[in-house]
Formats: C-alpha cells, structure tokens, sequence
C-alpha cells in the first residue's frame, strides 16, 4: 500500500517515539510521537483559553464549523483509511477502514444537526429555563479497535456544546488519531482541539488535571476502574463505555441458514475487535447444529489477509497481545472438550497477527471463551433447551453493553429482548448505531450516555433560570 502524504505530519521525524508494527507482517513502517505526561497540563491550560472564543460563537456557528470539519475529513477521506488500514490492520473494503472513515464524517454532520437541548418547563408559579452551558475541556481517551469513529463520537458532542477537547488516542494507534484530528483542525478554529498522545500514564495525567471537566472514556473495564478513582481528585464528569460480552440467543424459530451472514458479520466485523459485537451465541437445540455448521463455512470462506489485498474482509488482530489472549481462551476450550467447528488452527510461525475466524461449539458458560471478552476473531455456540436458561446465560455475567435475539416472530423476540440486561439489544441484527439514538451500557459495561441529545447533556451543565 502506498503511504499518504498525510502520513508524513503525524510521524515522529526525530525517530526517537513509538515504532508502528504493520499488524499484518509485524515490520515497523512509521515511528509514532510519545508527548509524553509533561503535554498534559500545558495543551489543557491553551485548551481552556480556545474554549472562550468558542463557546461564545452561536449554536449554529458551531454546527457549520462541525460541517467544515467533516468536509475536510471527507476530502482527505482516502489517506485516512490507508492510515487506518497501514496501523490498525483493518482492509481498506468491506465493513473496514474506508467504512469507518464515511462513518466518522457522517457521525459528526449528524451531531451538528443534532437539536439543541434547552428547554423550557412550565411549573406552578414561574417558568424555569433550562440551559445547556459548557462543561470547559472534555478529555476524549479512546481505543485501538475503531481509532476514528469513536473519537468522532466524543470529539463532536462535545465541540458541538461549546467545550475544548484534548483527544488521547490509544497507544496503538496514535498515527490514526493524530490524523484525524490533524485534518479536523483544517476546518476547526485554533486551540478547541489538541491530540495528546502516549500510553496510559498521559491519560492518568489528563483525568486528573485540575482543568478537566469531563471524561468521556471509551475501553476495558479495569481501565474504567483506574478512571473512576483518579477522577476523585477534580470531581471530573465521567462517560465510561467499558467491555462487553454480547449475548446473541437464537430462538427455535429462527432459519439458520437465513440468519448465519448477519450472525456471522454482527460477530466478526473488523476481526471481532469492536465493543458490541456478538461475543457468545446461546442456540436452541433445534437449529443449533444447522446454525453451527452455517457459520463454520462462513469462517471458512470469507477472506482474510492484509489490508493490501483488496479481496480482504477480514484483517489481522492489531496487536500481539490481543493475539495471544484469543490464542489462549481457544485452546482452553479445546483442552476442555469442546469441538473447534472452523478456524482454531493459526499459524504460530507466520509474521504479523492473523488468527482464522474461530467457530467452536459443545461448550458451557464456564469456558473461559464464553465468560471472558475475547475481543478477536472466534466465537462460541452454545446449545440451550429452554428460554429461561438462555436468558439465564444471557444476564450471568457483569457485562451488559448489547445483545440480540433472532426469532421467526419479532413479538417474541421482542418479548425475549426486554428481559435481557443490556444498553442495547437489536432483533435479527447485531451492532448497528445511530448518531441520533442513545448507546451506552449498563452493569459494568459502563455508565453515562453517548449520541443523540442525550450525548449532548453529557457534555454540557444545566443552568435553570426561574422567573
Ligand atoms: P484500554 O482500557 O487498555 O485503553 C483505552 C485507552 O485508555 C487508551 O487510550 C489507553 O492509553 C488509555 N489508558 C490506559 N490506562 C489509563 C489510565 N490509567 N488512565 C487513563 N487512560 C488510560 O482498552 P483497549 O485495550 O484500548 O480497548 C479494548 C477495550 O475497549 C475492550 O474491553 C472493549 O470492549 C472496550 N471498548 C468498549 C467500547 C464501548 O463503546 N463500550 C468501544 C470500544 C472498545
């Protein structure tokens, strides 16, 4: 793949930050800058100064600089998904880098026609205003699995409502940030949005620092944990979208074969890397063999390799460490007893981080493979009699950011869905979002509330005014 010239902006030119492996061979391509804790205080003391300017311009001016900066990345739309797909590992088609890119574009147009939340509410006696005022700087601390599209989702909301943003990307994919924000600064007024960018300790840093008013953290659930208690310092607002384990149950009415693609993508989009995605499937025992047998041959022939390769759907785990715990819950199912269906088998001396879509089956809630989030590119089906046990399963663990239920009858599945604990659960389809509906999770899957209006009173304070 060719490298962008965009590419040429975000790297460390003294050499002396992060090497950037390719995830698909392991040669470092790129040195990404490590700012380093020190970055902190100083981008968030000019952040406070842009954010003065910025939250005194209207609603509406706000709205069409946000238009200005999704024309920009829309522009530049081809370099950020050859960055994306040369440090993520994600192929460039198919649900992939140039998705995700269209995706961010079009999720920040839709936050900045997002109607305003103010209001007004009539009580006996007076008239109580309310309105949304700025929380001052929101810190955005992101992952590695969809590096652009969820930090459009805390960039926008939170620059749409007046705030200044310090965006701190995962480590693992830095350039992919830095990119994004490099090209939304072309449209953006000065200062409103910084990249700060490092390990974990520049995020400690940034939740911290006595200037943040808001944290709005996408990642795992231990990381969510260090941010509550570091947060104690400043009383910073918190948003936390943390693990999930997504439950699909399969009732006895659905056609196995009709559903396995829709089954098969809700689980294996960008290698099984994404929040809420399916992440063990309950089967009921009269279209649980055929349900198996129909992802097993998905797994088989859908294409994986390296995002070169413009026939790849599936690409390469981003990193090693993600690899190697996908490689372990697998072969913990396997040494517990349970049948590997398609995939289980990677090639342990081949470069970079390829691991074959993974169908395994004949196992319980007790295998590691269903109890942990895998977060890669292997899935567990698991044969159930009765609903109550499926919904049992469904709600045993302390995740609960999606779910689905598949059924011949959406009443029933409906029915099915109400009693399952989690942020979301969609019927006949798994994983889709909407900028104008609310996503978020529940148990330790997280709190707070992302997208739509409600994501815009997450960034913001209300002042009520009664007269
Ligand atoms: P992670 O928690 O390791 O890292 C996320 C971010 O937090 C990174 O930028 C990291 O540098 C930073 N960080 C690490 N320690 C920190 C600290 N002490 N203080 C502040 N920031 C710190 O997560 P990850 O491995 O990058 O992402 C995978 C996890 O994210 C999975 O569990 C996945 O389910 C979750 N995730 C959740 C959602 C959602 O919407 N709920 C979406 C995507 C990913």
């Amino acid at each position: 793949m060719t490298f962008p010239a965009l590419l040429e902006d975000v790297v460390d030119r003294s050499g002396t930050g992060r090497p950037v492996p390719d995830p698909a061979t392991g040669r470092v391509f790129a040195v990404a800058p490590d700012h380093g804790p020190d970055a902190v205080a100083p981008a968030v003391a000019a952040a406070r100064r842009a954010q003065e300017g910025w939250a005194a311009a209207t609603s509406d001016e706000r709205a069409a600089t946000l238009h200005a900066a999704a024309d920009a990345v829309e522009r530049r739309a081809d370099e950020l998904a050859a960055i994306l797909a040369l440090e993520q590992g994600k192929p460039l088609d198919g649900p992939n880098a140039r998705f995700e890119v269209a995706a961010s574009v079009d999720w920040v147009r839709a936050t900045a026609d997002l109607p305003e939340p103010d209001g007004t509410r009539d009580v006996p006696g007076d008239l109580a205003t309310v309105a949304h005022r700025p929380v001052g700087v929101v810190a955005a601390i992101t992952p590695w699995n969809w590096p652009m599209m969820i930090a459009t989702w805390q960039i926008a909301p939170a620059l749409r409502m007046g705030n200044a943003v310090i965006a701190k990307p995962s480590e693992y994919t830095t350039l992919s940030g830095l990119a994004l924000c490099a090209v939304m600064n072309e449209a953006l007024p000065p200062g409103v949005l910084h990249a700060v960018v490092g390990d974990g300790a520049v995020g400690a840093r940034l939740v911290a620092d006595p200037g943040v008013g808001k944290v709005m953290f996408t990642g795992s659930t231990a990381t969510g944990r260090r941010i509550v208690e570091a947060s104690a310092a400043n009383l910073a607002r918190l948003t936390l979208e943390l693990g999930g384990n997504d439950p699909a149950i399969v009732l006895p009415d659905a056609d196995p074969r009709a559903i396995a693609a829709d089954l098969f993508w809700g689980a294996f989009t960008n290698s099984g890397q994404t929040c809420a995605a399916v992440k063990r499937v309950y089967a009921h025992d009269a279209v649980h063999d055929d349900l198996v047998e129909a992802l097993a041959e998905l797994a088989r022939t859908t294409p994986m390799g390296p995002a070169s390769d413009p026939s790849s759907l599936l690409g390469p785990l981003q990193n090693r460490r993600q690899w190697e715990i996908v490689d372990r819950l697998v072969e913990s199912a396997k040494s517990g007893g349970a049948r590997v269906a398609a995939g289980g088998n990677p090639d342990r001396t081949a470069p970079g981080n390829f691991y074959p879509a993974t169908i395994v089956s004949d196992l319980g809630d007790d295998a590691p493979l269903v109890h942990e989030e895998q977060f890669g590119p292997a899935l567990p089906v698991v044969r159930f009699h009765d609903i109550e046990e499926a919904v049992a399963s469904a709600n045993a663990f302390e995740t609960g950011l999606g779910a689905s239920v598949w059924s011949g009858d959406p009443e029933r599945a409906r029915s099915v869905a109400a009693r399952i604990d989690a942020g979301t659960v969609w019927i006949n389809a798994h994983g889709g979002l909407h900028p104008a509906v609310p996503f978020g999770g529940v148990k330790q899957s997280g709190y707070g509330t992302e997208f739509g209006v409600d994501g815009l009173r997450a960034v913001s304070v209300a002042q009520v005014i009664r007269c």
